[in-house]
């Protein structure tokens, strides 16, 4: 059984889900209903999507309060969250019957046919961080091309995903959205089932090796979204404007850092330094406040477990720690006091690994070839950005840097579209969401070919002869 306390307050239970012991009916009823599924055609398909799950519109603020309760993120943050995902799963049922169609070619040089075609089940193994967007992010574009999903959600946020998927899958074909609760056990079952043909996953680094290395063992393909440590790098020239400066707060501070995109480096000029460090506590005065989620004006909650914030807590090591924002009163939850830490040296475990939790170290600059190889610095490379009045210059210098996103004058989810595939390079994973590409990642190329000199009336060529274009 897995029983929930809400971070905030953890004497307060907010609900238990048993554990899924037949991973195999769950998979199989994917399965049987993934045939017919595909049979339909994909505009239907996507209709279809998207009928299923406009009735969750009313729905957002009751799955917002859960959301809260359950992961300890601020009830604004929650509706925007859930928002957001059916904003990308109405762009995503709007774009796909273009992005996934066939296409088809008859000219000089033959006919040509590319099918897009659905691997069959897809795994979905969701992290507890953002988990409605990281959940419809891969079941609807796995949805639209045709396949069936069975999802694991994190048992530290089962509730509100699942009460969601629970509505989806009512209004689909029986068993073409399926959910399996557990923790790594039920997750490994999942991903080992011989029946799931395609694996997405969201979440740390250790866990993406350890399905990476289970997908591979059965050559079944897989998309990583794994963590970051992402650096955000201000010039000299970089706006440190009051709009400018909450934004950077929220970018590091956003579900109390522990957002796999968030700023989790500083690396500031020389010369922006002492005026660096005044304009942003004065930030973090306007936009933090840290106290129970469901409070009105909390920007900031606790962190997710009591081990989560014992972990952040001991990176904090040498550094001088400015603490940030207004805090109210935390009682017993797993609440730690935002700061900015300063004098730490690069391999400080602070700057060195990804802290996942509401401390941010700030570190000095002097020129951009050695900012650039501090920033490249270590396995980790999902986002970064560059502040600067020069876009060309802020453009010149994301080219450089190690990472599948730079935002520009901007971090974190402030920074995304719908339209811009997301995906780390290095440890970080493969794959992306969002975007075209992102839809793509759910189907297949199939391709029927007829080169023109073996059609009727074709002018034939050599027995083993290969093409010329
Ligand atoms: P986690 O890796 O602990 O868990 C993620 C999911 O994997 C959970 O559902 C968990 O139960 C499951 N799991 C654990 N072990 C498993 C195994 N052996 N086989 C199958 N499933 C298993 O991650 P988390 O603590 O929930 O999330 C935090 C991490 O996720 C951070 O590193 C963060 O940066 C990353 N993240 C990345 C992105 C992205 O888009 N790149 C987005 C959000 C979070």
């Amino acid at each position: 059984m897995i029983v929930r306390e809400n971070p905030a307050r953890p004497s307060e239970v907010v609900g238990s889900v048993a554990e899924t012991t037949d991973v195999d009916a769950v998979v199989g009823r994917a399965a049987a209903a993934q045939r017919g599924w595909a049979a339909v055609g994909l505009p239907e398909r996507c209709a279809a999507v998207s009928a299923a799950l406009e009735p969750l519109g009313p729905r957002v603020d009751a799955l917002a309060e859960l959301l809260a309760r359950e992961s300890g993120k601020p009830l604004a943050d929650c509706r925007g969250e859930i928002g957001f995902a059916l904003t990308f799963a109405r762009w995503a049922c709007a774009t796909a019957p273009e992005a996934l169609a066939d296409e088809e070619v008859d000219d000089g040089a033959g006919r040509l046919v590319q099918r897009r075609v659905p691997y069959g089940v897809v795994a979905a193994v969701t992290p507890w961080n953002a988990p409605v967007i990281l959940t419809l992010l891969k079941v609807v574009p796995a949805l639209c091309a045709g396949n069936a999903v069975v999802v694991k959600p994190s048992p530290l946020a089962p509730f509100a995903v699942s009460a969601l998927l629970a509505d989806v899958a009512r209004a689909l074909p029986p068993g073409l959205v399926g959910v399996v609760q557990g923790g790594a056990a039920v997750g490994s079952a999942l991903v080992a089932h011989p029946a799931v043909r395609k694996v997405a996953f969201t979440g740390g680094e250790a866990t993406g090796r350890a399905i990476a290395h289970a997908a591979a063992e059965r050559l079944v393909p897989s998309v990583l979204e794994l963590g970051g440590n992402d650096p955000a790098v201000l010039l000299p020239d970089a706006a440190l404007t009051d709009e400018a400066m909450d934004r950077l707060v929220m970018a590091s501070f956003a579900t109390s850092g522990q957002v796999c995109m968030a700023a989790k480096r500083l690396y500031v000029h020389r010369s922006l330094a002492d005026r660096f460090v005044a304009a942003y506590l004065a930030a973090a005065q306007r936009v933090l406040v840290t106290g129970d989620p469901l409070a009105d004006g909390v920007t900031m909650g606790p962190l997710v477990t009591r081990a989560a914030a014992d972990r952040v807590r001991s990176l904090l090591g040498e550094g001088k720690a400015h603490p940030l924002g207004t805090c109210l009163p935390f009682g017993d939850g797993y609440f730690v006091e935002p700061a900015l830490v300063t004098g730490l040296a690069d391999d400080a475990p602070l700057v060195a690994q990804e802290q996942f939790g509401p401390a941010v170290p700030l570190l000095v600059f002097d020129d951009e070839d050695e900012v650039v190889a501090r920033a490249n610095a270590g396995e980790l490379g999902l986002a970064a950005s560059v502040w600067s009045a020069d876009e060309e210059r802020a453009f010149a210098l994301a080219a450089r840097l190690e990472a599948g996103f730079v935002f520009v004058n901007t971090h974190n989810r402030t920074g995304m579209s719908l339209r811009a595939p997301f995906g780390g390079v290095k440890a970080s994973g493969w794959g992306r969401e969002y975007g075209v590409e992102g839809l793509r990642e759910y189907a297949q190329t199939c391709v029927t070919h007829a080169p023109a000199a073996f059609r009727a009336g074709g002018a034939g060529s050599g027995a083993a002869a290969y093409p010329t274009g």
